[in-house]
C-alpha cells in the first residue's frame, strides 16, 4: 500500500475540481480579454465566478482578488510591490516564513542602496511569535509586516487577529502567506485585518500553477509583471482560465466542507500520533498542540535519521523538510528557529494529512513507521 502523507507539499486535484475545469480546455477555451465574441465572454464570466468563490472563502470582495501563477508569485508581488522603491523602508518577517517570503525580503535587503531594512522575528519553542516582540520591532518606517498564518512544516497557526490589530494600530501594512491556512481553517481578511494575503491552488485540491493575492482596496502596490494590463494592471499575462476555474471550485468546496473535514482529519492525526507515540519510546511532537492545523503532525524520532526512516518505510510518503528544501541537505530553518539542533532536525518527519487520507492508511502508516524505527534504532547505537 502507498500512503500519501505529504499534503503540505501538494494535494491531488479533487475530481470535482477537474470536472469543473475540463470544458475550459476544450470547448470554452476563449481568452477572457477577447471582448468581441462569445468565446471571450464565456471565459470572462467563468473567471468572474471563480473570483467571487475565492473571495468568499476568505471574506473578501471579488475585486480584491488578483490571480497569479502561485503563492510564490503572490508573495513576491505583495512584498516587492509594497516595498518597491521606497528608500529607507523597513520590513518585518518571521524566521519561520516559507522561502517565498524570506528570499524576496533578502533580495530587497541585499539591494542595499535603496536602504531596505529587514527584521526577522523569532518564535518560541512552540513555533509562535510573541506580540510584545512584534510591537518592539515595529518602527516608524515599517511599511510592511509579513507573517505566515499557518506554517508549512510544523503546522503552527499564529494569532492573526491579535497581530492584525497590533500592526493596524501602528499604521503598517500586513501581509500573510496563508497558503497552508486557506481551505483548512477559517480565514477572514477583515477579522485578521490583513491588507495582503497569498494563497495557492495546489495546496487546496486545485491544480499547480494557479494562485491568488488578496489586495485590500486602496493598498498601494507596484506591479511586478507588466504587459497587457490584466488584473487591473497589477499582474499582466493572459489568465490561466482552467486553473482559475479550478481554484474557484476548490474554494467553493473548501468553504462547504472545511468544518467537517477539519474534524475528521484532526481525529485521524490524533490517531496517528497516538499509534506512533504509543508504540515507540523517544518520540517528540514538535510545535504547539493548541495552535495547529488539524492536518499536521511533526515528530522527532530520537536516534533515527529521518532520511533512513523514509527509505525504510518508503511506501509512506512524508517529508523531512519542506518540499523545497528537501532537494538541499541543510536542516530546516523552521526547525532551527524552534531551537532544535541540526541533529534533532535531521531526525524529524512531517506528516501531512488531507482530504483523501483514510483511517486504514493511517493505521498502516503508523505500523510501518513503528516497525521501521524499531529496526533502525539498534543499528544507530554506537
Ligand atoms: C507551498 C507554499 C508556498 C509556495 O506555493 P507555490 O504555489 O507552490 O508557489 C508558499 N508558502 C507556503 C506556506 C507554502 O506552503
Amino acid at each position: 500500500m502507498q500512503v500519501y502523507l505529504d499534503n503540505h507539499a501538494t494535494t491531488p486535484v479533487d475530481p470535482r475540481v477537474l470536472e469543473a475545469m475540463t470544458p475550459y480546455f476544450l470547448t470554452k477555451f476563449g481568452n477572457p480579454a477577447s471582448s468581441s465574441h462569445s468565446f471571450g465572454w464565456e471565459a470572462a464570466e467563468a473567471v468572474r465566478v471563480a473570483r467571487t468563490q475565492v473571495a468568499a472563502l476568505i471574506g473578501a470582495q471579488a475585486n480584491e482578488i488578483v490571480f497569479t501563477s502561485s503563492a510564490t508569485e503572490s508573495n513576491n508581488l505583495a512584498i516587492k510591490g509594497v516595498v518597491a522603491d521606497r528608500a529607507g523602508a523597513h520590513l518585518i518577517v518571521t524566521t519561520i516564513e516559507h522561502s517565498a517570503v524570506l528570499d524576496p525580503a533578502a533580495r530587497l535587503e541585499a539591494k542595499g542602496a535603496a536602504g531596505v531594512a529587514v527584521t526577522r522575528l523569532g518564535v518560541d519553542r512552540e513555533g509562535r511569535i510573541h506580540l510584545k516582540e512584534l510591537a518592539a520591532a515595529l518602527r516608524p518606517e515599517t511599511v510592511l509586516v509579513s507573517i505566515i498564518a499557518a506554517n508549512n512544516e510544523i503546522g503552527v497557526v499564529q494569532d492573526m487577529e491579535a497581530i492584525g490589530a497590533l500592526v493596524h494600530a501602528h499604521g503598517a501594512l500586513l501581509h500573510s502567506d496563508a497558503t497552508q491556512a486557506v481551505g483548512k481553517i477559517p480565514v477572514d481578511v477583515n477579522a485578521w485585518r490583513v491588507d495582503l494575503l497569498s494563497l495557492s491552488g495546489h495546496k487546496l485540491y486545485a491544480p499547480k500553477g494557479v494562485g491568488a493575492l488578496y489586495i485590500r482596496a486602496d493598498t498601494p502596490l507596484v506591479s511586478q509583471l507588466d504587459g497587457g494590463g490584466h488584473e487591473r494592471g497589477l499582474r499582466s499575462g493572459t489568465l490561466n482560465v482552467p486553473g482559475i476555474v479550478g481554484l474557484g471550485e476548490a474554494a467553493r468546496l473548501a468553504q462547504q466542507e472545511m468544518a467537517a473535514e477539519a474534524v475528521r482529519i484532526g481525529r485521524l492525526r490524533d490517531r496517528l500520533r497516538a499509534a506512533i507515540t504509543g508504540g515507540l519510546e523517544g518520540v517528540r511532537v514538535n510545535g504547539s498542540s493548541d495552535h495547529r492545523l488539524p492536518h499536521n503532525l511533526h515528530l522527532t524520532f530520537e536516534g533515527v535519521e529521518a532520511e533512513l526512516l523514509m527509505m525504510s518505510a518508503h511506501e509512506i510518503a512524508v517529508s523531512s523538510g519542506s518540499a523545497c528544501t528537501s532537494a538541499k541537505r541543510a536542516s530546516s530553518h523552521v526547525l532551527r528557529a524552534l531551537g532544535m539542533s541540526d541533529a534533532e532536525a535531521h531526525c524529524s518527519l512531517r506528516f501531512g494529512l488531507g482530504r483523501f487520507t483514510t483511517e486504514a492508511e493511517i493505521d498502516y502508516a503508523a505500523a510501518r513507521i513503528v516497525e521501521a524505527v524499531g529496526q533502525l534504532r539498534p543499528l544507530s547505537l554506537p
